[in-house]
């Protein structure tokens, strides 16, 4: 029976240490948490610039709900898309520099609308072993070769081009890696998008709002050009504080996104107020250097008090820092061990990240307090001797 085969498949879930549960906050998002009825300093949320809780957010969204209502009734090609809707989308290609930008309701939503829009049968999808889950559905969906080249291997994907003669190509690829914090080789990557006439997705979710020049994402990190074969996707729920994603690029390719992107045309569109906050959470990512600044400052100084550890802290240069503790269960436990000192750091066990790589995620927000980072070294350092990990 299928109610027997689910009970056993939880049953396996815990015994190997990866069930995930729920913790309900009862308290906005920020770092200093109230969950279970304590109060934590959390080292969770993607929230890079801590804009989520921002007054001036909260305030364009009370004005919103007063102006436009809640709801959008509709999808965007149908009567949903509304002013607010329309200036984000005028916002955000200017911000990010290209010629167009959609906006989507989620990042997962505007990876599934992309890949299978561009490619299909007969074509192939080269993807970095690492890209987030949305990419890796994105291109089953797509139905297209789904070619798989080791983390940041320019040269294995060289050669994986060069041997596949697939109508369409598409080089599909997380800009900063969600689980590991460092970043792609775009400028290579993008090299071999025009050598092989291959085009280039680049999914910025934890770049947009933090690297590059005025927090304009890791294209502009790296200086890349805008070109026709590069597509950008930027997610608004992290360093944006809010929630949704856009997709930026030529105007062509976003036109064809808006006719026939299946995740983008069959879905309502997100509410006005949704909007209205991005519009002010803009203004804050293109003021927002001082808090950058914080942010790099709090990344150095985690990096520094953590070395010498006996587990491998990875080499990230972003906000994105992971302590690899290889076992599911010692990641668990050593999350637990901080959380009972009122630190909240997740431990991440596969199938998020592969087997035997079970880590700590520790994420940074220029919310964070110097004192709140340090407090965290602190029980690291402590926690080395713990005999149960
Ligand atoms: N891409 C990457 C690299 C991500 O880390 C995430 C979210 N964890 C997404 C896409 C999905 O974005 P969203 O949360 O807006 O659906």
């Amino acid at each position: 029976m299928i109610w027997d085969e689910l009970e056993t498949g939880l049953a396996r879930l815990a015994t190997e240490g990866l069930l995930r549960r729920r913790r309900t906050l009862d308290s906005p998002c920020g770092p200093e948490a109230v969950v279970e009825g304590r109060r934590v300093v959390a080292f969770c949320s993607n929230d890079y610039l801590g804009l989520a809780n921002h007054p001036a957010l909260v305030a364009a969204v009370r004005d919103a709900a007063e102006r436009w209502g809640v709801g959008s009734g509709a999808s965007h090609v149908v009567s949903g898309h509304l002013r607010p809707h329309e200036e984000l989308e005028e916002r955000l290609a200017a911000f990010a520099g290209r010629e167009r930008a959609l906006y989507f309701t989620t990042g997962y939503m505007a990876n599934l609308a992309i890949v299978p829009a561009l490619v299909e049968r007969n074509d192939a999808v080269f993807a970095d072993k690492l890209n987030h889950a949305s990419l890796i559905d994105a291109a089953l969906l797509a139905r297209a070769e789904h070619v798989r080249y080791p983390h940041g291997d320019v040269e294995g994907l060289a050669r994986r081009l060069e041997q596949s003669r697939p109508r369409r190509k598409l080089i599909l690829t997380d800009a900063v890696f969600s689980m590991d914090g460092d970043l792609a080789p775009l400028p290579q990557l993008f090299e071999l998008a025009e050598r092989f006439d291959a085009w280039l997705v680049v999914d910025d979710a934890h770049g947009f709002g933090v690297l590059g020049p005025g927090g304009r994402g890791s294209l502009a990190h790296f200086g890349l050009p805008p070109s026709p074969r590069l597509i950008l996707m930027g997610t608004l729920g992290k360093a944006a504080g809010v929630s949704g994603a856009f997709v930026a690029g030529d105007r062509r390719v976003i036109e064809w996104l808006t006719q026939r992107a299946r995740p983008y045309i069959f879905t309502t569109a997100s509410s006005p107020v949704i909007a209205a906050a991005l519009l002010a959470s803009l203004d804050l990512i293109a003021a927002g250097d001082d808090r950058r600044a914080h942010l790099r400052d709090l990344i150095a100084r985690l990096r520094a008090g953590l070395q010498g550890l006996p587990w491998r802290l990875l080499p990230s240069p972003t906000a994105i820092q992971p302590v690899l503790v290889g076992g599911n269960d010692a990641a668990v436990r050593l999350a637990e061990r901080l959380f009972a000192r009122g630190l909240w750091v997740p431990a991440i066990r596969p199938p998020t990240v592969p087997a035997g790589t079970a880590r700590l995620r520790i994420s940074l927000s220029a919310a964070h307090t110097l004192e709140q980072v340090e407090a965290l070294i602190a029980a690291l350092r402590d926690a080395i001797d713990a005999p149960d990990i």
